[in-house]
This record gives structure tokens, C-alpha cells and sequence, in this order.
């Protein structure tokens, strides 16, 4: 049985569509929403879940009134603590995190802790928390299955090996891995010149040329912040050294991943660039499914083109880089404060290339500190929203 957490988003909804399609709906055990409860009452309908959690009780009370007139026996619940009781009941056995932001780190640090296989589509909580989530995963036997499209590839291209990804990719990759490459479609924006950034719209900034996403992580594709993240999310997840991450611009986002090894074989993963590919082999990891969607029409390999990023190239890249050698709590405070800058942009309060130089400024003053349990974290977080949310409304009155 599954738990979703946010069922609504462009992740939870592609898994829904995987599910169905592999004939496993009846396998739901919770969803999840925030607000958009007209969807959340519609997949309430096609999937049966136990529960539904909800984030606020105004909101839970209008399902509660759907699902009676239904005759719909779902139980739906309210806030935070739910999403953490839906994550760890004991009768799932798997969680879809997919949650945007930092609000997924709690629920799924929870289900680390109560030993579920987790697929992780929600980077944010990898990069806060670091080597907290994995020592949490490794302790209980929770197993972290990446949904993100380059680190799923990563995944794909070891598993190909036959090994046991929980216990041996590590001492693998530390013994036979070389390097890995994320390719990067480069967003809606790539060899933009600084005064047409500097124009850019949310609405554009949003219309990912190549993936179809929800609002910030297509605004972090299109600053790159994204492919830094995930640059931190590979270094976490895979135990690899910054010097060993590499980018390659790829604009048809055909090739996602490519592992060099020790004997300089490259070997690389394709797919079309649909997330139900990633998504439907962490729903099915270790074996596959037979999807019914018809994924090969949509691959299409007559052009692949790759360019290396230059130095300086992307400043949102390069500031991911700095918090990953800085280490410590520098991923979360990057994280926090690229979370409040692209909400603000979302909301035209500050400029597209402003985002850059609201995360500098954070990393620049926020006190580095070393302890890193989940409440340190989350206090981290909280204190570099509130130092950046300060810093715009007094610099962009
Ligand atoms: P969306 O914005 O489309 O969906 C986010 C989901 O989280 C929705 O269900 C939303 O509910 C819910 N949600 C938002 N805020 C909260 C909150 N404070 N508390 C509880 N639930 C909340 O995002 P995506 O599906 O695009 O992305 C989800 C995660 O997956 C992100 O971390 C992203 O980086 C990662 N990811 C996404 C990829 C993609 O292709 N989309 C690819 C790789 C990784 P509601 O609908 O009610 O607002």
C-alpha cells in the first residue's frame, strides 16, 4: 500500500496515472493536498484511499461533507502531524514524497525513520537535512528510491549491474565510479543576455521548454538552481565528492545521467522526457512494469546535442556549489532562501535575477553552525526565511 504525499502536484498525479495504468489503484492507501481540495475530493473517487490528509481543518470540514454525500468512507484528516501519521501507519509500505519544499522534510523524515521505501521526488528535504535522512534510512532499513529523472537514471544505470542498491552502491560507486554527469535541458532561458533576463516573467519563466513541472521547481530549472540542487542531491544520495558531479547541457532531455567508471566506460540512461518513466521504475525497483502509456512514440533520438557549462555561466549553479563545500547547514540556508526569493518572484515582488543575489546574501550572513538534527534544521530554515523575507520587504519596498 501507498501513501502519496501531495497527490495534487505534477508528480503526484503522473504517479496516480502510473498506477492506474499498471492496474494497481486499489493499492492507495493515503493522499495528500494542501489546498486544492476539488482535486484531492476527484482522486478521493477514483483511488478509495483510507485517508486524506488536507492542510487546513476549514478545508478538511468541506471533503468530510463531500465524501458523506458520496457515501465515501475515506477518513480525512487536517495539518502537519497527519501528513506524519499517514507516512508511518504501519499498513504502507511505501511512500511517494512529493510534497514542494521544505513542508515535506518532517512527513518524510518520519517515514526514514519507520523503515519504508520511499520515493523521493522532493529534493528539498535531502538537501536540508543531509545525512540525517540517510542515517535515519539506513538505521530503520528504509530504502530511498530517487524519482528525480538523473539521479532515478544514476539508479537505473548501476541496478543494471545487479547489485543491491541499499547496501552496496556506495562501497560501488566508491570503488568503480569515477564520475557522474547531469544533463541539464537548460531551461526556457539558456544563452539569455543579462538585460533580457532581466525582463523575464513568471509566466515565461514557468513554460519549461521540455518537462512539464510545477511552479517552483520550473522556476529553478529555469535560474539552474535546480541542476545545483540536484548537484547536492547526488552528492548526498550517492555519497559522491563535489569534484566528481559534473553538467552537460542537454536542451532535448533525452539523456539524463551519465556514469563514467573507473576504467573510462561511460555508460548513459534515455528516455523520453515524461517523469512517468522515473516514477513508474521506483514504483517497480527492483523489476519494471509494463506501462500502457505509450512512452517510445514521444523518443525521439535524430538530434542529441551537449555543451559544457562555462565557469560563471549560471550563478544560481555556482551558489549550490558553495553550499555544498561549505557544507554543514549552508544546503539548508541556500534552500530556504531560494524557496522565499522564488515565491517573491512568483508574485512579481523582485526581478527574475534578483533570485541569485538574494541566496548570496543569505549564505553570506546566516551563521554556519554544525548540528544537525532535525530540530537545528528546521530552526535554520525558519531563521533564513525570516532574515531574507525582512531583507526584500525593506530592499524592494
Ligand atoms: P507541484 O507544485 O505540482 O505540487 C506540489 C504538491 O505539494 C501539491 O500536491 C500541493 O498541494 C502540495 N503542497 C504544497 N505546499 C504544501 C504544504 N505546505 N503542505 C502540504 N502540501 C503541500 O510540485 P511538483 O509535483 O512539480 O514537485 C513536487 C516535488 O517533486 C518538488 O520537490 C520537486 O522539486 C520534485 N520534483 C518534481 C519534478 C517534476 O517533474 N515535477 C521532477 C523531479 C523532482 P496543492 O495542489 O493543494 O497546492
Amino acid at each position: 500500500m501507498i501513501t502519496i504525499l501531495g497527490s495534487t502536484g505534477t508528480i503526484g498525479k503522473n504517479t496516480l496515472s502510473v498506477l492506474k495504468s499498471v492496474g494497481k489503484q486499489n493499492k492507495v492507501f493515503a493522499l495528500s493536498a494542501n489546498k486544492n481540495i476539488n482535486l484531492l475530493f476527484r482522486q478521493i473517487k477514483d483511488f478509495n484511499p483510507k485517508y486524506a490528509v488536507i492542510s487546513d481543518k476549514s478545508n478538511a470540514l468541506k471533503l468530510i461533507e463531500f465524501c458523506n454525500k458520496n457515501k465515501i468512507k475515506t477518513k480525512i484528516l487536517f495539518g502537519e502531524k497527519n501528513l506524519s501519521f499517514i507516512s508511518t501507519h504501519k499498513q504502507c509500505k511505501c511512500v511517494l514524497s512529493a510534497i514542494v519544499g521544505a513542508a515535506a522534510l518532517k512527513p518524510t523524515y518520519d517515514a526514514a525513520k519507520s523503515g519504508k521505501k520511499i520515493l523521493l521526488a522532493n529534493k528539498e528535504s535531502l538537501i536540508m537535512s543531509g545525512k540525517l535522512l540517510i542515517t535515519a534510512a539506513h538505521k530503520s532499513g528504509a530504502i530511498l528510491i530517487p524519482v528525480d529523472s538523473e539521479h532515478n537514471a544514476i539508479l537505473q544505470i548501476l541496478s543494471s549491474f545487479g547489485i543491491d542498491y541499499n547496501n552496496s552502491v556506495r562501497k560501488m560507486i566508491s570503488k568503480d565510479v569515477d564520475m557522474i554527469t547531469l544533463t541539464a535541458s537548460g531551461g526556457p532561458f539558456l544563452n539569455y543576455s543579462k538585460s533580457k533576463l532581466s525582463k523575464v516573467t513568471p509566466k515565461e519563466a514557468v513554460n519549461h521548454p521540455t518537462w512539464k513541472m510545477g511552479k517552483k521547481i520550473s522556476v529553478d530549472s529555469a535560474s539552474m538552481m535546480n541542476k545545483g540542487l540536484e548537484i547536492i542531491e547526488a552528492a548526498i544520495l550517492f555519497d559522491l565528492k563535489p569534484s566528481q558531479i559534473n553538467v552537460l547541457i542537454h536542451p532535448e532531455s533525452i539523456v539524463h545521467a551519465l556514469v563514467t567508471f573507473t576504467d573510462g566506460s561511460v555508460i548513459s540512461h534515455m528516455s523520453a522526457h515524461d517523469m512517468r518513466v522515473a516514477i513508474s521504475y521506483a514504483l517497480s525497483w527492483p523489476g519494471r512494469h509494463k506501462l500502457k502509456i505509450n512512452l517510445l512514440k514521444k523518443f525521439k533520438i535524430d538530434k542529441l546535442s551537449f555543451h559544457e557549462v562555462k565557469p560563471n555561466q549560471f550563478k544560481c549553479l555556482d551558489l549550490c556549489m558553495r553550499a555544498l563545500n561549505i557544507g554543514y547547514n549552508a544546503p539548508t540556508i541556500l534552500n530556504a532562501a531560494n524557496e522565499i526569493a522564488v515565491s517573491k518572484f512568483l508574485e512579481n515582488k523582485i526581478k527574475f535575477i534578483d533570485i541569485p543575489v538574494i541566496i548570496d546574501k543569505a549564505l553570506k550572513n546566516m551563521p554556519i553552525n554544525k548540528s544537525n538534527t532535525l530540530k537545528s534544521i528546521l530552526e535554520c530554515d525558519q531563521s533564513t526565511r525570516d532574515y531574507i523575507t525582512n531583507y526584500i520587504n525593506t530592499k524592494w519596498k
